[in-house]
Order: C-alpha cells, then sequence, then structure tokens
C-alpha cells in the first residue's frame, strides 16, 4: 500500500440509498448477463434512477445485449461517465476498459479488485436508485470483493431448473451469505416453453431443463442463511429474449407481451 489515500465509494458511505445488487450464478450460459439487462431495463422503465456495472471479466456480455456496440464511456476531469443506454440507464462494463474488443481480460486477484474499486469510485453514478452488477459465474473473486467494498450490497442467485446448475447455484449463494451479503431471493430461468398444442390449441409448458432448481436452491439457502430465501421468479425459455439479446434490444422494452418479460417486469416490481 503505497501510502495513497483509499478511494471512496459512494455506495459504501453512511446514508447511501442505493440499492447494490449483485446478480451471481453458479455457472455461465444460465441466463445470468440476460436477467441482469431485463431487470435494470425493467426497473428504469418503472422511472427508477439505473445503474449496471458489467463485472462479467469472462463474459461482459451487458454492452452487447444493450445494443452499446464499441462504445467507450468518456472522462469528465477524473471521473469516468457511464455510457448511456435506453430510459436513461447507466453502463459500464469491464469491457470497455480493454484497449480492443478481442484483447483476452486475464486479471486475477488484486488487480481485478483495484478494477472493481475503480469502477465503483471513479464513475460518476450520480444518484442512483439502483446499481445492479453482472458478477462473473461461481463463487470467485469479484463477489467477494464486491462483499468486502459493499457490506449492504444484496446478491440475486440465477440459476437454471437443472440440478447440476443449482447446486453450485447454491454454493454461490452460500459465498455471498459467508461475506455477510443478503441473498435477496433466487431466480430460476429457462424454467419451460410454452407451447401451443397444434392439435388442441392449448399452451403446454415444456420443461427442457428438467425443473425445481430453482426451489431447490432457494430451500437449501434458507436452511444455511438464517433467514427466508424465496424463488422470486420462473422465468421461461423464450425465443424473443434470444432474439432480443442478439439484436441488442431487451425484450422488457422490445416485446414487453412475451411470457419471458412479463417474468421479468414482475420481478423489477417484486424487489
Ligand atoms: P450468462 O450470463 O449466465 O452466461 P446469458 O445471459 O449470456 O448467460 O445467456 C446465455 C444465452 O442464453 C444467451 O444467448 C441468451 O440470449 C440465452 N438466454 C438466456 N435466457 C434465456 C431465456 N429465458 N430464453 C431464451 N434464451 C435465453
Amino acid at each position: 500500500r503505497g501510502g495513497k489515500p483509499d478511494k471512496v465509494i459512494p455506495f459504501a458511505q453512511p446514508g447511501n440509498l442505493t440499492k447494490v445488487i449483485g446478480v451471481a450464478s453458479g455457472k455461465g450460459g444460465v441466463g445470468k448477463s440476460s436477467v441482469t439487462v431485463n431487470l435494470a431495463v425493467a426497473l428504469a422503465k418503472m422511472g427508477r434512477s439505473v445503474g449496471v456495472l458489467d463485472a462479467d471479466i469472462y463474459g461482459h456480455s451487458v454492452p452487447d445485449l444493450l445494443g452499446l456496440g464499441e462504445a467507450r464511456p468518456t472522462l469528465v476531469e477524473d471521473m469516468i461517465m457511464p455510457v448511456p443506454a435506453l430510459d436513461g440507464l447507466k453502463v459500464i462494463s469491464v469491457g470497455m476498459l480493454k484497449p480492443s474488443r478481442d484483447q483476452v481480460v486475464a486479471w486475477r486477484g488484486p488487480i481485478l479488485d483495484r478494477a472493481l474499486t475503480q469502477l465503483l469510485s471513479d464513475v460518476f453514478w450520480g444518484d442512483l436508485d439502483y446499481l445492479i452488477l453482472d458478477l462473473p459465474p461461481g463463487t470467485g473473486d469479484v463477489a467477494m470483493s464486491l462483499g468486502q467494498k459493499i457490506p449492504g450490497s444484496e446478491v440475486l442467485v440465477v440459476t437454471t431448473p437443472q440440478q447440476a446448475a443449482s447446486d453450485v447455484a447454491e454454493r454461490a449463494g452460500t459465498m455471498a451469505h459467508i461475506m455477510e451479503q443478503r441473498v435477496i431471493g433466487v431466480v430460476e430461468n429457462m424454467s419451460w416453453l410454452e407451447h401451443t398444442c397444434p392439435n388442441c390449441d392449448e399452451v403446454h409448458r415444456l420443461e427442457l431443463f428438467g425443473a425445481g432448481g430453482g426451489e431447490l436452491v432457494a430451500e437449501a439457502l434458507t436452511d444455511r442463511v438464517g433467514y427466508s430465501v424465496e424463488q422470486l421468479a420462473q422465468i421461461p425459455f423464450d425465443e424473443a429474449l434470444l432474439a432480443g439479446g442478439d439484436r441488442g434490444t431487451p425484450i422488457v422494452d422490445s416485446a414487453p407481451d412475451h411470457p419471458a418479460a412479463r417474468a421479468l417486469t414482475q420481478l423489477a416490481q417484486d424487489i
């Protein structure tokens, strides 16, 4: 420690009014980034002031999911100005700090920790109602750093209905608890596919990836943390969510009547 004063993280100061939520998952590919982005957009559409910090060093897909392309933050004096997205959303991604898109970030431990501090303290977030962080999958360094830096931060755990995914999600939640972060609940993603039967016109739920993973994680976490952790949402597999992600137009904005969009908007209202 070279004698420099510690950086000030506004969200860690007494009287902070911003709700800081880390979105965690045990493994990649369960839809953590999609949930982060759609939750943030849904909150912004409700008139909340929302920041998104993409701290997923392995994926950093948030800018693409929001259609931000190669946008880079600007510097004003020594503050980093977040990139504006739809509905007043403010976005920063670790990917925006890389000189080129193709460069692999091989940050570890202390450097990663410093990068997170910088994104929390040197970015001009302004007054936020919510700061939502897309955490790297697993029980890694970044989730632990967040717990240390912002003791009042909370964690939302995303899983699929699959047993294997729910086991690792539970570990991520347990780690959050050890870091004294409150676990606000579990989101089960890709819960089913709504399918209209061509013969009888009834809508069936096809459980593509099994069933019960979200409830399992919620129950296991409840046992560990000593308070009730609930499954807050089940989000169906929805082709429009996938297409919206590819196009950079989040489904809660571009197709709000779709099943997944309705579930995500409800989640934003409940959180
Ligand atoms: P993670 O952040 O956990 O790695 P992503 O959010 O990047 O996961 O999602 C992985 C892939 O699955 C993406 O292509 C995304 O569009 C797709 N996806 C996520 N959730 C759904 C869903 N409910 N319905 C359809 N596709 C989904």
